[in-house]
Parts: C-alpha cells; structure tokens; sequence
C-alpha cells in the first residue's frame, strides 16, 4: 500500500484516524477547585516517550484537564540528544512506541511521510536525534499539552474543594493541584545514577556518570577508563575515542561479556501484556534474569570502539576501590591498579525513593519489592528489592498502610516499573502496551472517586429519545 506522499497528507491521516476511533468521546470528567484554584484532572511529570505516550492515552479516553510538564528545555526531554551517546537507536525501527497502534501515528508512517519508503526500507535502525523529532512531532500532532521548563518538586497531599483527596506539586512555575500525578521522569525518577561510593568520592575533574555532560574534546591525548559494559558504557568509550583519547579501556566485572540482549528475547506479546499478572515468585524470576544481565551492547557498538588500536576491553576486573594521586586517578582491580586521567561510571540506575525531591513527603513510606517478597537465596539481590512494589494500576503503594493513603494517587511510569511490570516504561518495545494500562490506572482512580457524583447524574439523567403518543396510553 502506498504510503502518504507528504507529512502534510499524513496529519490529515492522523487527524482522520482520531476520529475515526475516537469512541467513546463523551465528556465525564467535571473540573475541580481547591481554595477556589483550578485541579488538574492528571498531571504528568515529564514529557519523554513514557510522559506522551500516557498524556496521549488519557486525552484518547477524555482526560482533558491533563497538562504534562518537563524541566527540559523543548527539544532536550530524555536522552536522545542530551546524553545518549549511540549514533542510532539499539532497538529494532519496525517496534512501535507511543502511538497506542494507530498506524498514522506510528514511527514508520512518519519517516516514509518525509524520507519516503525506500529510505526506511534501506535505514538498518533510527538515527537517535530522528526518534527525538518523530517525539516531537507526535506531541504536536496528538495536541498533548506540554509546558516546558517547569521542574516538579515535593508531592504533598490536599482536597478539592467538594472534599475528593487531590494531590499539591511545587514545581517551578508555583504548586499545581491535580487528582492524580504520573511521574514519568525517566531513568532516576524513583532513585539516582549509582557510581562505587569510591569513585563519587574523587574530584569531579577526575571521574562522570555516563549519563552526565562530559567535555570529551577535553580527554584529547588522555587515557580514560570506563566502568561497565553495558551499551552505554561502550558508547561513552566510543566517544572519548573518537574525541581523540590516547587510550580507553573498558573495565568488565563479569569473566565473560554478556552478548545477549534479554529485552530481544522478551520482546513477545505474552510476556509485554501479562508477566505483571502473575504471581511474584515468577516476576522476581525473570525480572531479575533480565535485569542481572543488564543492557547488552550492540554489534554496531562493538564495532565502533574496536576500529581503534587503543581500545582495549579487560575482563573479570571489577573496581574495588579508587585513589586521586596528583593529576591521575588509581582504580584498584582485582588483576592490580591502573591510572587514568579520567573515569567514566557506566553503571546505571539505584532505585532509592528518597533521593527523589518528588517523592520527600513519601519516600519512606512506599513499598518496595524487599518488604512484600523474599526471593528464594540462590535469587536473591539486594539493588532489586529496592524497585518499588507498585498497585496493579501502576500507583505506589504504602509499606505501612494508613500514614500516606494519597501515594494511591501517584502512579509511576518508567524504568522503575520493571519489577513489577517488566519492561513497561523502560524501553520502547513495551509503550504500545503500557501507556494505555497506566491511563486505565489513572481513569479508574478517577472514575471510582466520581461514583457519587455519577450516580446523581445517572438518577438525573432526562435525555429522551422517544416522544410517547398519550393517546396510546393506558394504564388499566
Ligand atoms: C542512553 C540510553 C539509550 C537508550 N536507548 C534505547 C533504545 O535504543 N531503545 C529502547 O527501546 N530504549 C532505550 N533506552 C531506554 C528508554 O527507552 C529511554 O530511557 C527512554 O528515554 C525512557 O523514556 P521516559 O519517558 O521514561 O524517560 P525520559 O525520556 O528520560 O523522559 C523523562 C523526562 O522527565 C523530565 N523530568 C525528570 N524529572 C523532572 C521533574 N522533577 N520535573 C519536570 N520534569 C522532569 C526530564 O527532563 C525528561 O525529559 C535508552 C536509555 C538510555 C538512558
């Protein structure tokens, strides 16, 4: 079937296609006040993939008093151009994302629309800055609301003015008022970019996260050490290569490099749609299978950092401790010390509430996977159990029950749903299926708070679709 010829002929599609589709339409949400201020139906924290996709979900089901915020500047949410340090994306171009199935919103439609069919047939996977655009433009084509430059703080709870529990954020434009929040802030929004305490502890012009800003035209003719092996690991090697470092090797923990890539594997209907249905002890399992291997790198990626001579990967060498001596940095393996100019940390994400402002009200209160399941030892993992233990409607849930009811009211989409969800916010194969189970989380929250109110409605409800013929009428 030919595709659209132009990105103008694929938004009347898109437009079509909403209406299309757009059952049931009907408006059932009444605006609420608190001290005489307008309430936000949802507020969603963060407008990445994750944010849109259930911003755009809930639009679909009537959720207009919705607004999404993100602290980043337009252009600049997530990772894809910030520090995202891969050429392209390591997930296959043919996986959809944010569109929620409808085929004109899908990435494909979008690059055909502009680069035509044989461009995506040729293209092997999606330029990361081109899935930022395609990001883009599904927010403006879905008319999902975005505020940019609004950073969310402390959540703390309130009532509206006709006495329903309503949640208070401050953010950076003052506190908004909303009856349920999503946080969707990526990859830290339930904890923080974990490095070794002894790493963090040296100078910062000897050591970064990956996931920081780094002047690689800086590490120029330097050596450079690398902690971790997963992709981004390898990608932030790439770049101080091809920056110009005079040596970059890449320190591995385990003996043999993991050359798998579990999310390819789970990448199937059955696991996306139901592994959140079943019993613990099997969602402990395999999400701690996946999770344990940790995000396998590419063959692109490989490639990219082996065509330098001066790239060396050492394996079975974990860092055990790290000194500053003068200029340098010491790393202590296993296999004896090395000296770098700099260290970069490709060591991911710790779940740990409390490192989230968001969450200072609450934070030790919610439940996390190590108070509601013990793993049997041979699967135990102290840095899982720290994953929240969340509602089946994505919300948080209390580990006392009583002392912050209202974390009901937040729910979570992102990385941090991987235990209990899998992989629901934490990689694109997933959002087709996630953004919609979250928004049902959020609309039946907001649907059980209205029963009264419907219940008055319903009883009121005089709409007549037939005028009766008193003449053929009686009542004996
Ligand atoms: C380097 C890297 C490469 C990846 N590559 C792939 C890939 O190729 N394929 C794949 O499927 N997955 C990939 N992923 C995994 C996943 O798809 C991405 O992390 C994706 O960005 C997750 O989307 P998100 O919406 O959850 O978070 P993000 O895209 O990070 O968006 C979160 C947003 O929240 C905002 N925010 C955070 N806190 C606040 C606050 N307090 N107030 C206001 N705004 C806030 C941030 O500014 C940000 O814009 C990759 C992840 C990383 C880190």
């Amino acid at each position: 079937m030919p595709a659209p010829k132009t990105l103008a002929e694929l938004e009347q599609d898109v437009r079509r296609d909403l209406a299309l589709t757009a059952h049931p339409s009907a408006p059932w949400l009444v605006p609420k006040t608190s001290g005489g201020k307008p309430v936000l139906d949802c507020l969603v924290i963060g407008a990445g993939q994750c944010g849109l996709a259930v911003a755009h979900a809930l639009q679909r089901d009537r959720v207009d008093n919705l607004l999404v915020v993100d602290r980043a500047p337009y252009g600049k949410e997530g990772p894809w151009v910030t520090y995202a340090r891969m050429r392209t994306l390591r997930s296959w171009k043919t996986q959809i994302g944010p569109d929620l199935k409808l085929p004109s919103l899908c990435y494909q439609a979008w690059h055909e629309a502009q680069f035509g069919a044989d461009h995506f047939d040729r293209m092997t996977w999606i330029p990361k800055e081109l899935w930022q655009d395609y990001l883009l433009w599904f927010r403006r084509i879905t008319g999902v609301k975005v505020r940019n430059g609004v950073a969310a703080g402390a959540i703390t709870p309130s009532r509206t003015d006709d006495g329903l529990p309503c949640l208070r954020v401050e953010t950076s434009d003052g506190p908004m008022l909303a009856r349920k929040v999503v946080l969707a802030t990526g990859q830290e929004g339930v904890g923080f970019w974990w490095m070794p305490e002894f790493v963090a502890a040296l100078p910062r012009h000897l050591r970064a996260h990956a996931a920081e800003e780094i002047d690689f035209a800086a590490l120029r003719g330097k050596r450079v050490a690398v902690l971790g092996a997963g992709a981004s690991a390898f990608d932030n090697a790439a770049m101080a290569l091809e920056a110009g470092a005079a040596d970059v090797q890449l320190f591995c923990r385990r003996a043999e490099p993991m050359v798998i890539q579990p999310y390819r594997w789970l990448t199937f209907a059955g696991f996306l749609k139901h592994m959140h249905q079943m019993p613990d002890a099997w969602r402990w399992r395999f999400m701690a299978k996946v999770l344990g291997l940790r995000e396998g790198f590419p063959q692109d990626t490989y490639s990219r950092v082996t065509r330098f001579p001066n790239f060396l990967m050492r394996i079975g060498q974990p860092w055990t401790a790290a000194r500053a001596e003068g200029a340098e940095a010491v790393v202590t393996t296993p296999k004896g010390e090395h000296r770098a100019d700099f260290l970069i940390c490709g060591t991911g994400v710790r779940m740990d509430p409390s490192a989230v402002p968001e969450l200072a009200a609450c934070a030790g209160n919610i439940a996390q996977w190590h108070d509601r399941y013990t793993p049997p030892a041979a699967e135990a993992d102290e840095r899982l159990g720290c994953f929240p233990y969340l509602a089946a409607d994505s919300s948080f849930e209390e580990k006392r029950p009583g002392e912050t009811p209202w974390i009901r009211d937040i729910h979570l989409f992102g990385i941090g749903t991987s235990m209990s969800f899998g992989p629901a916010g934490s990689s694109i194969n997933a959002l087709s299926i996630a953004a919609p189970r979250v928004a049902a989380g959020v609309t039946r929250g907001l649907f059980e708070a209205d029963l009264p109110r419907l219940w008055d409605s319903l009883l009121a409800y005089d709409v007549k679709q037939v005028e009766l013929d008193p003449a053929r009428l009686a009542a004996e």
